[in-house]
């Protein structure tokens, strides 16, 4: 072997010795190695250990343009999920001190946010999370390797240090879990050198300032929506609509309260052009889209959120057999989360059409290691997944948008029963409550099955989770009605629902 191997680099030799120890006894060095240390990647690897099966995950964080790293956990816990909800909470308590006030707190005014001990306490946070995470791998038995994978052939996977250094190893099976990192403009000079993406904005020691947000996805609004909220100058341009693919009436709400907020909005326009001027603020050039004017505005941060990117092309899938979706870059899946080579698997964002979000990648991650080392058959099921963009008015759905079930099911199937209603807390409080609103769309006929639900309002993620269990348990209008409500919740109003769009009524609740 020795001699056969001599003149290769030291990874062809290791690579050559593996294949044929794999050869000669059909072993392989593991049962399963998971690639990608995110949530669905460490939830299927830890549950495959649970089988007693043999199992490594390899997680590498590529730093962000601007150098932006973290660590172990993915990017729900460092750069998504944990970290925008606290800032979302950091700028809930700001209403939350302006309604004090209202219910008899002496706060002396002015009242100020200071980014710095935010940022600290939420990367604290987030970095006891990569601690837990490191730590139970090793309870369970689950070897992590910070590596950055890529695949050699269907069972062999070469890993690569932040040094170079190359590990090879051999599984029977192979989950990809790689996720997805947010997208830059090709075309919009500047953008790269001189922007930020939601992966740095969690990380900042400083306060990003006046900031430009570009693009309308729920992280666009969500980013837009805490920074307004701790009180800082935020606009945020739209090429077209917002919170594309939810339902639109909602978006509007949403969009709505964020103006009234104090988020500024710049409809129909897209920067062509970032420059750092020699103070180091940003300068924003666009074209105004009525007058077809160049416009411009100077600004301290300009945080891209025009959607997320698979990073597929450095992990050889193409070259070992497994076929992606052309456009998105993603692994083509089947019910199975198997590809189109059968030991290879691919989970969360990186599977194509599956909803990008936390719970779906860890369930279809544990659900799918069940499958290959349990005895189960379970599916995940991607049908009705609650989800909640969590805006300074927080709006939850589960279920068909109004648009898409009346695509589906054609306009006259369906009937919507709706409401604006005020929040108790926000009565007190003089809040406008003009956004808060519900709407089930529900089929037309017999005991009229819900197809969606969907809530602005506070709490909107409590409320949808409980409203979602319906939805797995077939969930009609007519058990809506039998529900009795918990007095005085905002979820109460969903059971109360009775006014239809087609009756033209005021939908607005008066009284208790
Ligand atoms: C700002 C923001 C807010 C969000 N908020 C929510 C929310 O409120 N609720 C919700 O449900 N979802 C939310 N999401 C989405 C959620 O974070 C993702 O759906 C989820 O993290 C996907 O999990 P995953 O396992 O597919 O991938 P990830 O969690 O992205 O994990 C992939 C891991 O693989 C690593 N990796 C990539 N390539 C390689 C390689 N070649 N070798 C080794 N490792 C590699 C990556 O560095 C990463 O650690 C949010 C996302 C963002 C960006």
């Amino acid at each position: 072997m020795a001699a056969f191997c001599k003149g290769r680099s030291r990874f062809k030799r290791v690579l050559l010795q593996q294949t044929l120890i794999r050869n000669l006894t059909g072993k392989f060095d593991y049962d399963l190695v998971v690639i990608g240390g995110g949530s669905g990647g460490l939830a299927c690897s830890k549950e495959a250990a649970q089988f007693g099966k043999k199992v490594a995950v390899l997680d590498y964080v590529e730093p962000s343009p601007k150098g932006t790293k973290w660590g172990l956990g993915g990017t729900c816990v460092n750069v998504g999920c944990i970290p925008k909800k606290l800032m979302h909470q950091a700028a809930l308590l700001g209403t939350a001190v302006k309604d004090a006030r209202k219910y008899g707190w002496n706060i002396p005014a002015p009242v100020s946010h200071d980014w710095p001990t935010m940022a600290e306490a939420v990367q604290n946070h987030v970095r006891s999370l990569n601690w837990g995470h490191r730590v139970q791998l090793q309870d369970k038995k689950v070897k992590y390797f910070n590596l950055k994978g890529s695949l050699v052939d269907e069972h062999t996977i070469r890993g690569v240090s932040k040094s170079g250094k190359e590990t090879v190893l051999t599984a029977a099976s192979v989950v990809i879990a790689t996720g997805m990192r947010p997208k830059f403009p090709a075309d919009v000079p500047g953008a790269v050198e001189h922007s930020i993406s939601s992966d740095d904005l969690f990380w900042l020691r400083e306060s990003p300032g006046k900031t430009l947000v570009v693009g309308a996805s729920y992280v666009a609004l969500e980013c837009a929506g805490f920074l307004t909220g701790i009180g800082l100058d935020t606009t945020v341009m739209v090429r077209s609509i917002a919170l594309r693919g939810f339902d639109q009436q909602m978006a509007g709400l949403v969009t709505d309260y964020m103006d009234s907020y104090g988020t500024k909005f710049s409809w129909e326009c897209v920067p062509n052009k970032v420059e750092k001027l020699a103070s180091g603020a940003l300068r924003v050039t666009w074209e105004d889209p009525g007058s077809r004017a160049e416009a411009s505005d100077t600004f301290d941060t300009v945080l891209w959120a025009i959607g997320r990117a698979a990073e597929t092309r450095t992990l050889n899938l193409e070259k070992v057999g497994v076929a992606l979706e052309e456009e998105s870059g993603k692994v083509i899946v089947d019910d199975c989360e198997a590809s189109s080579v059968p030991n290879i698997y691919a989970i969360g964002d990186i599977g194509e059409g599956r909803p990008e979000l936390t719970p779906v990648a860890i369930k279809a991650g544990r659900l799918l290691a069940r499958r290959l080392f349990g005895a189960s058959r379970e599916l995940m099921n991607y049908n009705n997944i609650p989800t909640t963009v969590f805006t300074p008015l927080e709006y939850g759905c589960v279920g068909l948008s109004e648009e898409e079930a009346e695509r589906r099911h054609g306009k006259d199937a369906i009937e919507v029963y709706h409401a604006f209603y005020k929040p108790l807390e926000f009565t007190v409080a003089e809040r406008d409550a003009s956004q808060c609103y519900i709407k089930a769309v529900c089929l037309r006929e017999g005991d009229q099955p819900i197809l969606g639900l969907h809530f602005t309002g506070p709490n909107a993620g409590e409320v949808t989770q409980g409203f979602a269990l319906g939805f797995q348990c077939g969930a009609t209008y007519r058990h809506l009605l039998a529900t009795v409500g918990i007095h005085p919740t905002c979820a109460e109003e969903v059971i109360k629902l009775n006014i239809t769009k087609r009756s033209g009524l005021d939908p607005m609740v008066t009284g208790c």
